[in-house]
């Protein structure tokens, strides 16, 4: 079994419209673990390296800009293939295509409003963990439902 940790931001979509407890409480009671939350007001120079591989398209800016008009949360969750579980918790990236019971099918009706970020693969969660969080930042403890969490795998 692969335990894995990903990243999620809770983007000015989930803050504006008092989202932060529905998403989190979503991705708790999964029973993924939490082993890392702080709330930041992101820059265009991290938002650029962030979001580099759609620094072509036309969106970019409008995007960045999007990004920063307040803070956001930022979490770092753990488990077994986190990362694919909370992608599959989140939905597809155009909130209109994703289904009920995902986060942006719930909650969203746009493709840039989106309300979360989640990373895509372990090695992008990789980088995307050291871009928003120092080491000391994410706390490594027992949670005690492991056992019951995983006890048939
Ligand atoms: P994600 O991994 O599902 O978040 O999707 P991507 O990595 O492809 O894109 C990152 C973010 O850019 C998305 O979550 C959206 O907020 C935004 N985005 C993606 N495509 C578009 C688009 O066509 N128009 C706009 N305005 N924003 C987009
Ligand atoms: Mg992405």
């Amino acid at each position: 079994m692969a335990v894995e940790r990903t990243l999620v931001i809770l983007k000015p979509s989930a803050i504006q419209r008092g989202l932060v407890g529905e998403v989190i409480s979503r991705f708790e009671k999964k029973g993924l673990v939490l082993i890392g939350m702080k709330m930041v007001w992101l820059t265009d120079k991290i938002l650029s390296e962030h979001y580099m591989h759609l620094q072509k398209k036309l969106f970019f800016q409008r995007l960045k800009n999007s990004m920063k008009i307040c803070p956001v949360v930022i979490c770092c969750w753990e488990g077994v293939d986190a990362v694919k579980v909370v992608r599959t918790i989140v939905g597809v990236t155009n909130s209109r295509d994703a289904l009920p019971g995902t986060i942006r099918g719930d909650y969203s009706m746009s493709m840039q409003e989106n309300v979360v970020h989640a990373s895509d693969s372990v090695e992008v969660a990789n980088v995307e963990l050291k871009r928003f969080f120092d080491e000391k930042e994410l706390y490594v403890y027992n949670p005690v439902l492991l056992s019951t969490l995983y006890a048939s795998d």
